[in-house]
């Protein structure tokens, strides 16, 4: 089931997700919407937070960008990146490991907002995924971008929060119309 997409302004965007002690079968099912959320909206990664759950769980997949490219080792071999995908993060823990680049970024609950972005280069990453195993891989690149993105989604760190000064004061009236429009339209839902 396609889910809605929470905007800038949603306060569960800032909460910090809880762990999951069992991927149950509502987990499952929610993994799933979340796949079908992130592809309808043509996303790469989708945080729970996104869909409306604080939790520890994130789905991403990059296969669609051909332009940026990843990189991925396992267990220290150079890997295919798509061998992974589409990836589901439970839990996951983040290390920078590369010095800071700068890259485009946007975000489904800032439609049409980009910014210029400084990231660490690769990151190693571990988590446990859909079945509940552990799995453990480092990364660069597109991908390495878009797990640390996601993860700072599960600790309500959103993108802008990353953004220098400049950039953020270009979008500050996007920002501020979308964040309205969000509260308004909470508030209705509300009743
Ligand atoms: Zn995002």
């Amino acid at each position: 089931m396609k889910l809605t997409v929470c905007k800038y302004g949603d306060p569960v965007l800032r909460r910090k997700g809880a762990a999951i002690t069992a991927v149950a079968p509502e987990i499952r099912q929610l993994i799933a919407d979340m796949f079908e959320t992130m592809e309808a909206n043509h996303g790469v990664g989708l945080a729970a937070q996104q869909v409306g759950h604080a939790l520890q769980l994130t789905v991403i997949d990059i296969r669609a960008i051909e332009d940026r490219p990843s990189t991925l080792e396992l267990n220290g071999q150079p890997a295919d990146p798509k061998s992974i995908m589409p990836l589901v993060l439970v839990n996951p823990v983040v290390k920078p490991v590369g010095a800071p680049v700068s890259g485009s970024e946007g975000c489904l609950s800032f439609p049409k907002l980009y910014g210029e972005i400084e990231r660490p280069e690769s990151v190693d990453v571990t988590a446990t995924n859909e079945r509940g195993e552990p799995i453990a891989f480092r990364c660069g690149g597109l991908l390495a971008r878009c797990v640390q993105h996601e993860v700072d989604h599960l600790n309500g760190i959103l993108f802008i929060d990353r953004m220098d000064r400049a950039t953020k004061e270009d979008l500050k009236p996007d920002l501020e119309d979308l964040q309205a429009a969000t509260k308004a339209a909470l508030k209705k839902a509300k009743g």
